[in-house]
């Protein structure tokens, strides 16, 4: 098989890290979370008080961005990538419920995506990657060789968004995910930069009734023919 560019998009709480991590570990590729790399620069503006009652200080953070070094290092115990900012494991801190809530607000400012999207291609240089967001395919791998949009039924959405938080001892409620969803989505789809939309060519998965192994299968079958 050909070494290829993975690029995984589409709603918030679909299930694409779920299944674009199977895939890269079945592939042997690289796995990156993008949407990690927003909620770390969400913590960080939240920790140094530039982002106060959902409105970021935007000078400010202009000023702080040169300072924020973001990368993910591989945790030999779970396997699993993680997420590093100026030397410190935020992996746990950016899922919480207040880096969800302003991660859009941020993630609308064009010097965050500018350098977000710098780091991004940079890791995805030799390619065996799977990468997924929000733009992966529309614009930090618009050449990506396959580009899967992921969407889903909102309430099973925040279903499954309610068992993993659960799981991880994060309480919420299922109102609190719907809204947060909904919110992010309709940032996420109205910003100015870089909207989400799905690349004309992207290939549609509405995982709504499709297990885990069933998306799996599908994708694979994809990924096969290269
Ligand atoms: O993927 P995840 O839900 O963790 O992403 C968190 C947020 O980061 C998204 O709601 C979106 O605002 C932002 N994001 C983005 N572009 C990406 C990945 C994430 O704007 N490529």
């Amino acid at each position: 098989m050909k070494e290829i560019v993975i690029a995984v998009d589409g709603y918030s709480s679909c299930g694409k890290s779920t299944l674009a991590k199977s895939l890269a570990t079945l592939l042997g590729y690289i796995y990156i979370d993008s949407g990690a790399m927003y909620r770390a620069i969400t913590l960080y503006c939240i920790r140094y008080g530039i982002i106060k009652e959902s409105i970021v200080n935007h000078e400010l953070l202009i000023q702080h961005l040169n300072n924020i070094d973001i990368r993910f290092e591989l945790n030999a115990l779970t396997g699993n990538n993680e997420t590093w900012l100026n030397g410190e494991n935020v992996e746990d801190e950016i899922r919480k419920s207040e880096v969800a809530s302003n991660v859009s607000i941020v993630s609308k400012i064009a010097e965050v995506r500018q350098k977000l999207v710098a780091i991004q291609r940079r890791i995805g240089e030799n390619k065996k990657i799977v990468m997924d967001g929000r733009d992966i395919g529309t614009v930090v791998f618009p050449n990506a060789e396959l580009k899967i949009f992921m969407t889903a039924d909102p309430i099973i959405r925040a279903q499954r968004r309610m068992i993993e938080m659960t799981e991880k001892g994060i309480q919420t409620s299922l109102n609190e995910i719907v809204e947060n969803i909904k919110q992010r989505d309709y940032i996420d789809e109205n910003r100015d930069v870089s909207p989400l939309r799905k690349a004309k060519d992207a290939i549609l998965l509405d995982n709504s009734n499709l297990t885990r192994d069933d998306q799996l299968n599908w994708i694979m079958q994809k990924v096969n023919q290269f």
